[in-house]
């Protein structure tokens, strides 16, 4: 699982997405990024109905035959068939398959960081404590995350 979607807030406060790879599973995020940064586990989705392949033209990497650039690293590990997506969703249920995980690091206690973690198609939760505190149940990482995903 090398590669991330890595989400920082620009100075503007602008969310900027990033596909990065790591040769290990365990991303380490490095300060200096800002209020919010995220990371989670990446895998670039084919729109075809025929399965997905890897092919180099020219020294770069391309998902075919969707024919999208892609990060050299990338393997065929790091593709998800569209029929796969389509499996999933056609069961109906709203239950996340592969929970999808944020971390974000704490600013109390630089080095550990909570965990995000989408549960179903409207409900994520969080490793804090935040949300105990809050009047609706949601810290800020959740916020944030529901945020990004359009969940109100
Ligand atoms: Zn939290």
């Amino acid at each position: 699982m090398p590669l991330f979607e890595f989400t920082n807030k620009t100075q503007y406060g602008q969310l900027r997405k990033r596909i990065v790879h790591n040769e290990s599973s365990q991303f380490t995020i490095k300060r200096g990024f800002g209020d919010f940064v995220a990371v989670r586990p990446f895998k670039y989705m084919s729109n075809s109905p025929y399965t997905p392949g890897l092919t180099r033209v020219n020294g770069k990497l391309y998902m075919i035959p969707d024919w999208v650039e892609v990060l050299p690293e990338t393997t065929i590990k790091d593709i998800k068939a569209f029929e796969e997506e389509t499996r999933g969703r056609k069961k109906g249920s709203k239950k996340v398959d592969n929970p999808t995980e944020w971390r974000f690091e704490s600013k109390s206690d630089p080095g550990s960081y909570y965990v995000v973690k989408q549960i179903s198609d409207y409900k994520v939760s969080c490793t804090c404590s935040g949300q105990y505190r809050a009047k609706d149940r949601k810290c800020r990482h959740m916020k944030e995350v529901m945020g990004e995903l359009g969940i109100k």
